[in-house]
């Protein structure tokens, strides 16, 4: 049997956009994204085993605080084992407790999410928007200022009766949000703006680092994001005194001032090993020339996309510079139902492809949370699909 004319026009869609994916990444099995160790990994590490110092004493935890301090302009930096612990501890250092809300965005990894449970309060979706992949500012003002209103100082929903105190926003895929009107938002709404720049280490707002813009900000240094410690995290603030409560908070809230087993409140064994310091040392000298090639695969893409319609390309917004942490395309709305097929199509052939994040809204344990209407990231989550993005592929 012929096979229908439209399924014909499909097949051909579908294979146009996986022949200009081979054609950027090259022959063979193409990963989605690959750490790379090409500086002196070795040679930290071996120091660590050499000396002994592997665990929570050594050089390499304040050595990488120092070169991460320096490379984003953060005031100061507290490393820590992972971006989820790093998440927590700004909410706990936001003060945001049980009976809260804190607004993240619907379209994020599920660490996000999780972290505001972890401090018994309660996630509030809001959108994004398509040009930032971040949270949609002016749509989230509108929403608050329809919802919301001004009790004895704080921000309280009036659906719920609880307090909103805090908004993450997540610079998705490396790029940057809408940072300068979060800040205004987060001023005029009484909130403490946290940035979830795990993916977006290297990516600048109009010249200034992401994660610097808000109160405070948090890294990921796991074996998928741009530079790894293995496993990892950080802190970042401009406040000196929220850092010194991070670090206090995340070594087990030990007193400084007694030599022995004094701990003067509930603290957290959250601080980043020296062994996974040392690697991430080595791979920040590296940074710059990962985010250069990164830069250049994303040209690449943009290149391969632009002639072929159906499709396009996710570019850095405005007055960004994005290190492309996951490239992305999004497919034409007439071609959304062409998402799972392509996905299918390109592993099957060694192209390591995926969809967004499931979005936070619909996960079983998230479902009854409060929410602003999520049509865009409704949206995105059918029509996008992320590219292989190693660094060592430009
Ligand atoms: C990776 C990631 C995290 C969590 O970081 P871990 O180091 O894996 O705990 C949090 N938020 C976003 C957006 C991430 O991509």
């Amino acid at each position: 049997m012929k096979p229908q004319t439209n399924e014909v026009t499909k097949n051909d869609f579908d294979a146009a956009v996986v022949d200009a994916v081979r054609a950027v990444v090259g022959p063979g099995e193409v990963a989605l994204h690959e750490p790379q160790f090409a500086g002196r990994e070795w040679e930290y590490v071996r120091d660590c085993l050499d000396t002994g110092w592997v665990s929570s004493v050594g050089t390499y935890v304040d050595r990488f605080e120092s070169m991460l301090a320096e490379y984003t302009g953060a005031g100061h930096v507290v490393a820590v084992n992972n971006g989820t612990a790093a998440l927590h501890t700004c909410l706990m250092l936001a003060n945001v407790g049980a009976g809260d809300e804190v607004l993240i965005p619907a379209l994020t990894f599920v660490a996000t999410t999780n972290v505001v449970r972890y401090v018994d309060a309660t996630p509030h979706f809001v959108d994004i928007d398509l040009r930032t992949m971040g949270v949609a500012a002016a749509r989230l003002e509108a929403h608050l200022d329809e919802t919301t209103s001004l009790q004895a100082g704080v921000r309280i929903n009036r659906q719920t009766g609880r307090p909103i105190r805090a908004l993450i926003c997540v610079h998705a895929f490396g790029h940057p949000a809408d940072v300068e009107g979060l800040l205004a938002l987060a001023e005029r709404f009484n909130l403490v703006l946290i940035e979830d720049a795990a993916e977006s280490l290297g990516s600048l707002h109009k010249g200034r680092h992401t994660g610097t813009f808000g109160r405070l900000g948090t890294l990921s240094f796991n074996g998928n994001k741009i530079v790894t410690t293995g496993g990892g995290g950080a802190i970042i603030t401009s406040d000196p005194g929220l850092a010194a409560r991070a670090k206090h908070l995340t070594t087990t809230a030990r007193s400084s001032t007694d030599s022995g087993f004094m701990h003067d409140q509930v603290g957290f064994n959250y601080r980043l090993p020296n062994i996974n310091a040392a690697l991430g040392c080595a791979q920040l000298e590296q940074l710059d020339g990962f985010v250069e090639r990164k830069r250049k695969l994303a040209a690449s893409y943009r290149e391969a996309f632009a002639d072929l319609s159906g499709v396009q390309f996710v570019g850095e917004p405005d007055g960004a510079r994005s290190n492309y942490w996951l490239n992305a395309i999004l497919l034409d709305p007439e071609h959304s139902d062409r998402r799972d097929a392509l996905l299918e199509r390109s592993n099957a052939a060694g192209i390591a492809t995926r969809p967004a994040w499931t979005l936070m809204h619909e996960l079983p344990m998230y479902r009854g949370c409060p929410r602003m209407d999520l049509r865009v990231a409704e949206d995105v989550r059918r029509r996008l699909i992320n590219l292989p993005s190693s660094a060592s592929l430009a």
